[in-house]
């Protein structure tokens, strides 16, 4: 057993001391609703931000994170025994969120590809994948402490040397002498690192939080089945956060990894295998062809006269693991909103949607056949600005936008939305615009909108 004891200060940061007696901290601002992180820099520690720049959600009060100390290196030492304790707060454990962020692809866009998990003509989830992101791993404290609202730990901005007590705290335990004490200073501490990350999100509010941590469980598992991998290669995790599990965050334990992500978000039946072997180790009986939740057949214990012991919501066989002991009371393999999730994949198709590249919609021009290759033809012969996505789901896939401009935030869509579809995209401060079928109609509704669409060559 190790415990750490010191953080390695770097040396900028020693410098930056010796002046205020002060660590040098960013504050950061994560997305409550995907998780999405956007930090400040220590030149410049205050992100400006207003709105999440993957979803588009405006930032309240809970998703700041202030006096965020990026630590590098630590020091331990050997711990023979651990008390009672030091036990009792390990498995209390630490409120730590992941956040993460698209680093920007060779057309300086951020570098993600995105995908519809469907069946007929249902998404029941959506995949984001990225080779190449941020993740950061914030420790936000203890899970227990008493005051939610305050953020991080103690630290000795010399010596880096954690400690237990409130700042100007008389006590001494390792009786260090009075005059080498400064005022201990609060950071919330956090480790950054590159991977290829894979996101997957259910429509919102369909799944309630146990049904999200079985659905975490289960995929780790599935796919680790699939592909033969150990269980400390993968990492899968809540987003935005363990209290509010809305999206699942995959990432590979070493860079680079076995490609397993990649091939997940691209192949088309790959992830349906996952959730096959993923049934089929939480007990259920699997037989070819379409799986259907409501017919499922339950085989714990019935494993002929083993002397199994019958699972119940979960035994060390299918759902639980070492890493997922924090979740152990909430994963429940009987959960029924998990099982049809997991039973909908089951029978699903991986869809990769389709990439906006200017250059691709010339081809189309003697073969059009969407309204949207339509429209699109008719923004580049126009000398017109590209959407930045097509397709985008609103609402948590409610309905689907045609075009989004993200700069601008517009949305178009090209048959009229739903009062509610308006609404909601209204209420998140979107523009949203109606193309009519009549294509005739669409130069001038794009000359009404210089801002979004830019100005046609041919009008100015
Ligand atoms: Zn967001
Ligand atoms: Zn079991």
């Amino acid at each position: 057993m190790f415990q750490v004891t010191r953080a390695k200060l770097n040396v900028t940061a020693a410098d930056h001391i010796s002046a205020e007696a002060k660590l040098a901290t960013i504050n950061a601002l994560v997305c409550t609703r995907c998780g999405y992180g956007h930090l400040g820099k220590p030149e410049d520690p205050e992100p400006k931000d207003h709105v999440c720049d993957h979803c588009g959600e405006p930032f309240t009060p809970e998703s700041r994170v202030n006096e965020l100390y990026r630590i590098e290196t630590v020091e331990t030492k050997v711990r023979e025994r651990i008390s009672v304790n030091d036990e009792e707060r390990q498995r209390q454990g630490y409120d730590i969120i992941t956040t993460y962020r698209f680093l920007p692809g060779p057309g300086g866009g951020p570098e993600k590809e995105e995908a519809d998990v469907t069946t007929g003509n249902r998404v029941i989830a959506r995949l984001t994948y990225s080779q190449s992101a941020s993740l950061w791993r914030i420790n936000r404290g203890w899970t227990r402490r008493k005051d939610k609202n305050q953020l991080g730990f103690h630290i000795n901005p010399l010596t880096g040397q954690w400690s237990k007590e409130e700042p100007d705290g008389e006590e001494d335990e390792n009786g260090e002498a009075k005059e080498n004490k400064v005022a201990s200073q609060r950071i919330v501490p956090f480790v950054e690192d590159r991977r290829n990350i894979l996101i997957v999100t259910p429509p919102e509010n369909t799944m309630e939080k146990e049904a999200m941590a079985t659905a975490q469980a289960a995929l780790k598992r599935g796919i680790e089945q699939t592909f033969q991998i150990e269980s400390a290669e993968l990492i899968v995790e809540a987003l935005p956060s363990p209290g509010d599990r809305r999206s699942l965050l995959l990432y590979e334990a070493a860079e680079g990894g076995a490609g397993v992500l990649s091939r997940l978000a691209s192949d088309p039946s790959q992830l349906a295998q996952v959730a096959r072997a993923a049934l089929s180790l939480m007990h259920y009986e699997v037989t070819d062809g379409p799986v259907s939740s409501s017919v499922l057949k339950d085989m714990a214990g019935a494993e002929a006269g083993s002397g199994a012991i019958p699972c119940e919501a979960g035994c060390y066989q299918c759902l639980l693991s070492y890493f997922n002991q924090p979740d152990h009371a909430i994963i429940n393999r009987r959960n029924a909103e998990a099982v049809s999730f997991l039973a909908a994949l089951a029978n699903a198709t991986v869809q990769p949607l389709q990439r906006v590249k200017s250059s691709s919609v010339q081809d189309c021009d003697n073969n059009v056949t969407t309204p949207l290759d339509q429209w699109l033809a008719t923004l580049s012969s126009q000398g017109l600005r590209q959407p930045d996505k097509v397709k985008v789901p609103v609402n948590g896939g409610e309905a689907h936008a045609d075009a989004l401009y993200q700069a601008s935030r517009a949305l178009v869509f090209l048959s009229p939305p739903t009062e509610t579809v308006f609404a909601y995209a209204r209420d998140r401060g979107f523009t949203v615009i109606t193309f009519p079928s009549d294509a005739s109609s669409w130069p001038d509704l794009f000359a009404q909108h210089p801002s979004i669409f830019g100005t046609s060559p041919a009008n100015s």
